[in-house]
C-alpha cells in the first residue's frame, strides 16, 4: 500500500503511482530480465507477455435485502502450455484486470517452478466479502461460476482459493459446476472441504511450503532457529501457518501482523496463543489489550509500516502485493525476505533489495507449497483414492527442497539473485514446452 506520509507519490489516471506501477506491466519486466540467463527462444517470450484469454463476467446477486447488486468478476487463463490453467480465485475491494492478469502470469512461473503439468490463471471478484451474508456469498459464488463455467474444466483451466476465499466457497463452486455438466466433478477446483474431496494437507501447504524452503536455506546458513528473529506480515491462512511451524522449531517471532495493525515483542511472541487470540477476536491488533488474552500474549503494538522496517534476520511479507516499494525499501533491513504473499515487492524495490545483498526467497518458489498440494488433490481426484496428510507433507518436503537447490544452482552459476533465477528456472521449463511444437528456426528451416 502507498504510503500516506509519501509527498512524493503522484496519482495517476489508472489508480497507479509513480511508486506503486501496473501489476502486470511490472510483473513481466521479469521476463526480460531473466532471458540472458534461460534456455528460452524469443518467440517463447514474446507468447509469455500475452495472457492468452481474459474473461470478464457480471455476477447479478439477489441481496438478503431483497434488491439485486451487480458484482464485477475476472479470470485470466494466462497460459496452458504446459498443462490446464492453475490459480486461485480472489474476492477483494480492490480487484482489478491488471492485478489479475499478473497473478495469472505468476501462476504460469510457479507451476514451471515447481514442475507441476499446469499453466498459470486466477481469477477475482470485486467485492468486499465481509459485509455480505452466509447466502449472499453462497448466491455470489455460485453465480460467478455460472457466468464462468464454459471455460473452465479438470483439463482447462481449474480454480482454487486465495485471498479471502476458502474451502467452503470451494465446495459451493464444485457443487455448483458438478450441477451445470450432470456429473460430479470434484477435480474442477482444489482447496475443497475435506469430506467433499478435497485433500489433507492442503489448508496449511502454503506456510508449509515456506517453511521447507526457509529449512534448506538454515542448512546452508548453519543458523539456530533460537537465534533467528522472524517477523510475518499477514496472519491469514499462509502467514499463520508459516509462523506456527517455524515457532515449533525454536524460532522467534517477534512480530505478526494482520490488516488491523500488528504485534511486537523482542524476545518472541508465542505463536499459538496468538492464533488462538485471533481466533477469538478475528484481529491480531486486539491481542495486545483484550483482557485474558493480554496476559497470554504480552506485546507491543505496530503498524504494517513498521513491521517491514523490523531490524529481524527473517522478514516474510505474507499479505498483499506492493508492500515493498520505493518509498520504504531504505528502510528495509532484514538481509533474508521469504515472499509468502504474491508480488509483495516491486521491481523496482527489488533492485534496490539486490543491491544491498538482501536474500530474496522469491514468490514464485516460497508460496508455491499451496498450489503444489493443489495438484495432489486434482491427482487424487482423478484417480478417486486420497492419500494420508504424512504422505502429501512428505511429497511437498521433497519437491519444495529439490526445486530450492536447483534455484539456488542457478543463482550461484550465473552470480545472480534468486529471484532471477527463479525465473530462468521457470522460463527453462515453458520454453521447452513452447519449442517442442515448433518454433521459427524449426519451421523456416525445411530440410
Ligand atoms: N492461490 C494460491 C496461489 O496463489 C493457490 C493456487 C492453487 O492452489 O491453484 O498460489
Amino acid at each position: 500500500m502507498t504510503s500516506s506520509k509519501s509527498t512524493k507519490v503522484r496519482k495517476k489516471d489508472d489508480n497507479t503511482t509513480d511508486s506503486i506501477p501496473d501489476l502486470f506491466d511490472d510483473a513481466i519486466k521479469r521476463l526480460d530480465e531473466a532471458f540472458e540467463y534461460a534456455n528460452i527462444h524469443p518467440e517463447a517470450l514474446e507468447r509469455l507477455k500475452h495472457p492468452k484469454r481474459t474473461i470478464q463476467v457480471s455476477v447479478p446477486v439477489r441481496m438478503d435485502d431483497g434488491t439485486l447488486r451487480v458484482f464485477e468478476g475476472y479470470r485470466v487463463q494466462h497460459d496452458d502450455t504446459r498443462g490446464p490453467g492453475k490459480g486461485g480465485l480472489r474476492y477483494h475491494p480492490q480487484v482489478n484486470l491488471s492485478e489479475v492478469k499478473a497473478l495469472a502470469f505468476w501462476m504460469t512461473c510457479k507451476t514451471a517452478v515447481v514442475g507441476l503439468p499446469f499453466g498459470g490463471a486466477k481469477g477475482g471478484v470485486i467485492v468486499n466479502p465481509k459485509e455480505l451474508s452466509h447466502l449472499e456469498l453462497e448466491r455470489l459464488s455460485r453465480g460467478f461460476i455460472k457466468e464462468i463455467a464454459d471455460f473452465i474444466g479438470p483439463e482447462v483451466d481449474v480454480p482454487a482459493p486465495d485471498v479471502y476465499t476458502n474451502s467452503m466457497i470451494m465446495g459451493w463452486m464444485m457443487d455448483e459446476y458438478s450441477d451445470i455438466v450432470r456429473r460430479r466433478t470434484p477435480a474442477i477446483i482444489t482447496g475443497k472441504p475435506i469430506p467433499l474431496g478435497g485433500s489433507l494437507g492442503r489448508a496449511d501447504a502454503t506456510g508449509r511450503g515456506a517453511y521447507y524452503c526457509l529449512k534448506e536455506l538454515e542448512h546452508k546458513r548453519h543458523w539456530k532457529p533460537q537465534d533467528i528473529r522472524v517477523a510475518v506480515q499477514g496472519f491469514g491462512n499462509a502467514g499463520q501457518h508459516v509462523a506456527r511451524l517455524l515457532h515449533a522449531d525454536g524460532y522467534k517471532i517477534v512480530a505478526v501482523s494482520d490488516s488491523s495493525g500488528g504485534i511486537y515483542k523482542e524476545t518472541g511472541l508465542d505463536v499459538p496463543s496468538v492464533i488462538y487470540a485471533k481466533e477469538q477476536t478475528r484481529q491480531v491488533k486486539a491481542v495486545y489489550c483484550d483482557g485474558a488474552i493480554c496476559e497470554m500474549v504480552e506485546a507491543k503494538n505496530i503498524t504494517n509500516e513498521e513491521l517491514l522496517e523490523l531490524d529481524v534476520d527473517v522478514l516474510i511479507p505474507a499479505a498483499l502485493e506492493n508492500q515493498i516499494t520505493t518509498d520504504n525499501v531504505k528502510n528495509v533491513v532484514a538481509p533474508v525476505i521469504v515472499e509468502v504473499a504474491n508480488g509483495p515487492t516491486t521491481s523496482d524495490a527489488d533492485k534496490a533489495l539486490v543491491n544491498k545483498d538482501t536474500l530474496v526467497i522469491p514468490d514464485i518458489l516460497a508460496n508455491a507449497g499451496g498450489v503444489t498440494v493443489s495438484y495432489f488433490e486434482w491427482v487424487q481426484n482423478k484417480a478417486g483414492y486420497y492419500w494420508g496428510v504424512d504422505e502429501v507433507n512428505h511429497k511437498l518436503q521433497e519437491i519444495m527442497a529439490r526445486e530450492f537447490h536447483a534455484i539456488y544452482e542457478v543463482m550461484d552459476e550465473h552470480d545472480i539473485d534468486m529471484r532471477t533465477a527463479a525465473y530462468a528456472h521457470a522460463l527453462n521449463r515453458i520454453g521447452q514446452a513452447i519449442e517442442s511444437q515448433g518454433t521459427s528456426s524449426y519451421f523456416s528451416n525445411n530440410d
